[in-house]
């Protein structure tokens, strides 16, 4: 393709990662360059081009992994009527008054740059995507929306628990009943594998943590299930990637305060954090 300018005819190609390439000028300069170092000749030639091809971002051959730091900001957003309502927060710690929103984004965080890190990222084999990176809370649509966006082959929403008790501990999971999920089996293993590596990096921390497992969404919104899962099964692509929300650990019984989240960001954080990132790079790359 190409376009015309008072000046020059710019001739653009499109590479197989999907990125354009300017491929040379009418005078006779043959110049190859990524587009993103062209800005300064868009203005000439953008009527012929579409936004979304100018802005084409290079495809990433490797795997990708979402992780959705659950809930964030201050307010509740998206509805019910749409099934996309996601809380601000919904656990609280017992007496430092911890939220669940905010220790989802830090363990989320460093998820992602274990992640990073790790041999397979540097040499493009995985990569981590987060839905927020600050404290703000996307509804369930916009969550999936950045999971299709991102071609994810797997996706975990990271959460903090809380009981009526107020007493009760362990790491657990949550997928979709099976009556609505295809891929039951497949996010079970998943899940599973999940919650048993934070169960034994929380040992460590505390060793009385119960075994970890997995249930189902059959008890949110009266039987409807989990929004999230509701909405990525909207996409035909995120509707079959293992998916799970992972509680790592009760936020609001008073006995684990001590234990994890006292003094977090020492040893708890990055412990689970490794666990995690290790079982997301091991599942992403088994993934069909
Ligand atoms: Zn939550």
């Amino acid at each position: 393709m190409g376009c015309a300018s008072a000046r020059t005819v710019l001739l653009f190609t499109e590479m197989k990662d999907g990125a354009l390439v300017l491929a040379g000028y009418d005078d006779g300069v043959t110049l190859f360059s990524r587009l993103r170092f062209l800005r300064c000749f868009l203005p000439a030639c953008g009527s012929l081009l579409p936004a979304s091809r100018l802005m084409a971002k290079e495809v990433f051959q490797g795997r990708t992994i979402v992780i959705d730091p659950g809930h964030g900001g201050t307010t509740d957003t998206g509805s019910d009527k749409d099934r996309n309502r996601s809380s601000s927060n919904n656990a609280t710690s017992a007496t430092l008054g911890i939220k669940e929103k905010d220790v989802t984004l830090e363990l989320s965080l460093l998820i992602a740059e274990r992640i990073a890190a790790s041999p397979e990222a540097q040499s493009g084999k995985v990569r981590a995507v987060l839905t927020r990176s600050t404290d703000v809370n996307l509804n369930f649509t916009e969550r999936a929306a950045t999971v299709a966006e991102a071609g994810a082959v797997c996706f975990v929403s990271i959460h903090f628990n809380s009981h009526r008790s107020q007493r009760a501990s362990g790491p657990r999971a949550v997928i979709q009943q099976a009556a609505k999920n295809p891929h039951y089996k497949a996010d079970h293993t998943f899940a599973l594998a999940l919650a048993k590596a934070v169960e034994k990096a929380s040992k460590t921390f505390h060793p009385k943590t119960p075994a970890a497992f997995v249930h189902d969404d059959h008890e949110l919104h009266k039987g409807r299930g989990s929004y999230l899962f509701y909405q990525f099964n909207a996409d035909e692509k995120t509707g079959r990637i293992p998916a799970c929300h992972l509680e790592v650990e009760f936020l609001d019984n008073m006995e684990l305060e001590r234990p994890f989240f006292a003094d977090r960001k020492k040893e708890v954080f990055p412990a689970w954090a490794g666990a995690i990132a290790a079982e997301l790079i091991r599942q992403a790359q088994a993934a069909p």
